[in-house]
């Protein structure tokens, strides 16, 4: 789950890291009153919304004084902001932060993500943050320094100082850094976090150290433990289907190809998007219906597969281990007896009852196309889109 920098800016507040002050603005007058309230004459005007790349977008503007805040706040309320991790379709601004214009020496870059490859945590830091922090990485990543974390362990004093030194700090900076690194790393593990970035942290020209950016990925899986995480969550900033999947507790996610997946289990999900792949199609989705594939969770599976006009053929994989395949089949058919599915349903089971299964679904009055194998109902769903590639 992810939340808005507002949101992330509050708890980072209480957390005890340095944050500019602000408040967040669901309106232009509720932009202006903030501004007074904050007694300073320069402010940011800040879009919120859960995709970085805002500032290159147009959507963190400087004002001086009421009539920029007015003006600003105006412009980017509503506004379809544009960046590279919206995709080019956008995302409409409804809410604004309005903070103290920070007195910046430097941009620093912070972050914070599990390195899958060596099973640890990393802690990331560059001296060249902002919004240039994408080049960086993938033109001179030497200027990125990590010090790594095992998942039972903290950050070490050392290695905040380490990273500290690496960033070109000195003196009374070198103090606030490592402790802002080691407050980073606390909230980081306390609150079940699966990335983190502070881009920029800034030096000011007063040797502090302030985050002025705050990007933060919860682990949806821990989110039961964070009660006052779960009531920041901003349903307009998700994507529908996914929303309603979850209402569903079906475990989807949206992908860009055609061929729309129905899988009992994470695992065989991901093989199967695999081999869709392999056979030169595209999957349209992540799917995992679970253990209970009956015709409720099917017909709710349909109902969101369908949902999205890209999808041109549907692949039904079950493995019966424990679900019997004939009782996931029976659900199959009569799911489809109470909707209209125009678009070809390849299916394939295997496992207990699979034989029975594929009885009932040659008998029934929806024509499926029965697969043999894996790779058989693969190559048959990617040919069933109709479409080239
Ligand atoms: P994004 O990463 O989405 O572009 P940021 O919050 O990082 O948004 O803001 C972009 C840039 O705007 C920052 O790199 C910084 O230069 C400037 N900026 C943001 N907040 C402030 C602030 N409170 N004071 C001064 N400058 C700011
Ligand atoms: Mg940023």
């Amino acid at each position: 789950m992810k939340i808005h920098e507002y949101q992330g800016k509050e708890l980072f507040r209480n957390a005890g890291i340095p944050v500019p002050n602000g408040f967040p603005a669901f309106s232009i007058e509720e932009a202006v009153e903030v501004y007074k309230k904050l007694e300073t004459d320069k402010v940011v005007v800040k879009a919120q919304i859960h995709a970085g790349g805002r500032g290159k977008g147009g959507g963190v503007k400087l004002a001086i004084g009421p009539e920029e805040v007015q003006k600003y706040a105006d412009n980017i309320f509503g506004m379809n902001l544009i960046t590279h991790q919206t995709g080019p379709e956008g995302k409409c601004v409804q809410r604004l932060l309005i903070e103290e214009a920070s007195d910046i020496a430097r941009e620093l870059y912070a972050g914070i993500v599990l390195d899958r490859s060596s099973g640890k945590f990393v802690f990331m830091v560059s001296y060249e943050g902002g919004v240039e922090i994408e080049k960086v990485a993938a033109e001179s990543p030497e200027k990125i320094i990590k010090e790594w974390i095992e998942p039972n362990d903290d950050l070490k004093q050392f290695q905040a100082r380490k990273l500290a030194f690496a960033l070109g700090l000195s003196g009374v900076q070198i103090k606030h850094a490592v402790k802002t690194f080691l407050s980073l790393w606390k909230f980081f593990k306390s609150y079940d976090c699966s990335l983190m970035e502070i881009n920029p942290l800034v030096v000011t020209n007063s040797d502090e150290i302030i985050a002025l950016d705050s990007k933060i990925n919860f682990d949806d899986n821990a989110l039961y433990r964070h009660k006052d995480i779960q009531e920041m969550r901003d349903l307009s900033e998700e994507e529908p289907s996914e929303v309603e999947a979850d209402s569903f507790n079906l475990n989807y996610i949206k992908l860009d190809g055609n061929v729309g997946c129905m899988v009992n289990g994470a695992g065989l999900a991901m093989g199967t998007m695999d081999i869709i792949k392999l056979y030169g199609g595209e999957p349209a989705n992540f799917l995992d219906v679970g253990g209970v594939a009956n015709a409720k969770t099917v017909a709710h599976g349909f109902k969101i597969i369908l949902s999205d006009p890209n999808v041109k053929s549907i692949l039904i994989n079950i493995f019966g281990g424990i679900v019997r395949c004939d009782r996931v089949a029976q659900g199959v058919i009569d799911a489809l007896a109470h909707m209209e599915v125009t678009i070809p349903v390849v299916i394939r089971l295997e496992g207990t009852n699979a034989i029975e299964a594929r009885n009932l679904l040659k008998d029934a009055e929806h024509n499926f196309i029965v697969a043999n194998s894996l790779a058989d109902a693969a190559e048959k769903a990617v040919k069933a889109t109709g479409e080239k590639i």
